[in-house]
């Protein structure tokens, strides 16, 4: 850690904290770090987040960055493998309803259009009982926050400028060489957001109608506005002719018309033809209110827009497959280079399912002899999904056996730090122990037909922390605020 500290630990305060707060909570308002609130859309509050950046390992976050456009093709050709992805998937399909219908309605469209879009993002704690980074999960459907994390980054610089004595900070390039310094803090760049930009500008480029619009799948009663506008706005700057609509699944079912001929989407109101549907819903069941809404998924699958993600690559995120390829020797297939899938490997922390009557009660067993060294995880996503310690123990006594829709992963044992949490309504923690989890965000634009990649690239993180005593992760969820890395 480079922010200089007294000798009691804590550090040179050139104002009161609670100016400093003061300060942040000013800069995040002024700056766009906001969301609704839940029972008035019309009113915005601030995103939580970190007071000051965490401090991390700079050849631990290095590492990571370092494997991910290996992780990303990785990913993208796991989703264009019916047989991975059936043989991944079949001990879930005939007991979760969602993943069931996912896969059912890959398999009933046909693909009309070879360009893939994939905006990822890979999710990491460091594990204290190895000293290596571990991978939590590969989120291939609606990455959020791409839009709100530099702002993160800026405001942890500003208050380390005005609000810190003796602090100098400076912002450490990726490619530039590491050199540790005991007076500059060293803050990490974060731009996922021009990036993000541009893989959807090349993917509308490659659909090749300049007068086709993107289409953005929200939830009902979206919350999280700025960090998707930030990304309309990126990609109105580089391209300011490009329409924008925002739409429901519900609100697509009149909306929507499909044309069985050329198999393009329009929406109604205005003609715009569409081409990028980008979800950043459709994700839990509950987001598929009714038949309707199912029928709008099957008809966007079946179009040649540009889907990201196609439900292909939706299904690969699927927490059984990261289970499936921790246990397969599937990797090596797609990545032939011997070092590079030896360091994704070295991210796998233990996983296990528990369809094999083989090896079943073993697991269970050891489940029932340390439940709090072990996750359970649904094929869910969006946080607070997960059971944990006595709520393990519960799931495998059921009689109902619910257990075999989970997977078990090791538990994580991420390093403490202290920060201060700033949450809306004054709710603040100040100096509470804290851990984080790293988000690495890559973009892809292939052609399926002929593997050309166009765009695979690494291009921002995320970083979430929260209170050890918080088992979920999730800021939409509550648990976890926005944060940035101080490198040491
Ligand atoms: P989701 O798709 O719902 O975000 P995750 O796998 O990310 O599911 O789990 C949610 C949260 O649970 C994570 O953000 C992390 O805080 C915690 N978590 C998940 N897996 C582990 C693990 N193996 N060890 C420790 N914590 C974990
Ligand atoms: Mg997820
Ligand atoms: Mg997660």
């Amino acid at each position: 850690m480079s922010i200089k500290k007294e000798e009691n630990g804590s550090m040179r305060l050139r104002w009161p904290i609670e100016d400093i707060v003061a300060f942040a909570k000013r800069y995040a308002i002024t700056h766009g770090l906001l969301c609704l609130i839940p029972d008035n859309l019309d009113q915005a509050t601030i995103v939580p987040f970190s007071l000051y950046p965490s401090p991390y390992s700079y050849s631990h976050f290095k590492f990571i960055w370092s494997i991910q456009t290996a992780y990303n093709r990785l990913y993208n050709r796991i989703s264009l493998d019916d047989e991975i992805l059936e043989k991944a998937l079949s001990p879930v399909i005939p007991l979760d309803d969602f993943v069931e219908r996912l896969w059912k309605l890959h398999r009933n469209c046909k693909r009309r259009q070879p360009i893939q879009l994939d905006i990822y993002r890979n999710d990491y704690m460091l594990d204290t009982k190895v000293d290596k980074m571990r991978q939590i999960e590969f989120n291939t459907i609606s990455s959020a926050f791409a839009g709100l994390t530099g702002i993160v980054a800026d405001l942890h610089k500003a208050i380390l400028h005005y609000g810190i004595e003796n602090c100098h900070v400076r912002e450490l390039k990726l490619d530039e060489k590491y050199e540790k310094s005991s007076t500059i803090d060293l803050i990490l760049p974060n731009e996922p957001l021009k990036k993000s930009a541009e893989a959807m500008i090349k993917a509308f480029e490659l659909y090749n109608n300049e007068n086709a619009c993107i289409l953005f799948v929200i939830v009902p009663n979206e919350r999280n506005v700025c960090d998707q506008n930030a990304l309309i706005d990126e990609i109105q700057k580089l391209k300011p002719n490009i329409h924008f609509h925002l739409k429901t699944f519900e609100q697509l079912t009149n909306e929507l018309l499909y044309d069985e001929k050329t198999f393009n989407i329009y929406l109604k109101s205005s003609y715009d033809e569409i081409a990028i549907v980008y979800y950043r819903a459709g994700y839990i069941p509950d987001h598929y209110i009714n038949e309707k809404c199912w029928l709008i998924r099957e008809y966007i699958e079946q179009s040649r827009a540009i889907k990201c993600p196609t439900i292909r690559s939706q299904l690969a995120g699927c927490k059984i497959v990261q289970a499936y390829l921790t246990n397969e020797n599937i990797i090596e297939k797609y990545i032939n280079n011997e070092n590079l899938s030896k360091n994704i490997r070295s991210t796998f922390a233990s996983m296990f399912a528990f369809d094999n009557n083989q090896t079943r009660e073993k697991y269970i067993n050891l489940l029932r002899q340390n439940p709090n060294d072990y996750v359970l995880k649904p094929n869910r996503e969006g946080g607070g999904n997960n059971k944990y310690d006595d709520e393990i123990l519960k799931l495998i006594e059921n009689k109902e056996n619910h257990l075999n829709s989970y997977i078990a992963m090791e538990k994580i044992l991420p390093p403490k730090c202290t920060t201060c949490l700033i949450k809306p309504n004054g709710k603040h923690l100040l100096h509470v122990e804290c851990i984080n989890e790293i988000g690495i965000y890559g973009t892809m634009v292939t052609n399926v037909d002929t593997n050309e990649e166009y765009i695979n690239d690494v291009i921002g993180y995320l970083v979430r922390t929260k209170t050890t005593d918080t088992n979920e992760g999730g800021v939409a969820t509550g648990y976890s605020v926005l944060d940035c890395l101080d490198v040491s």
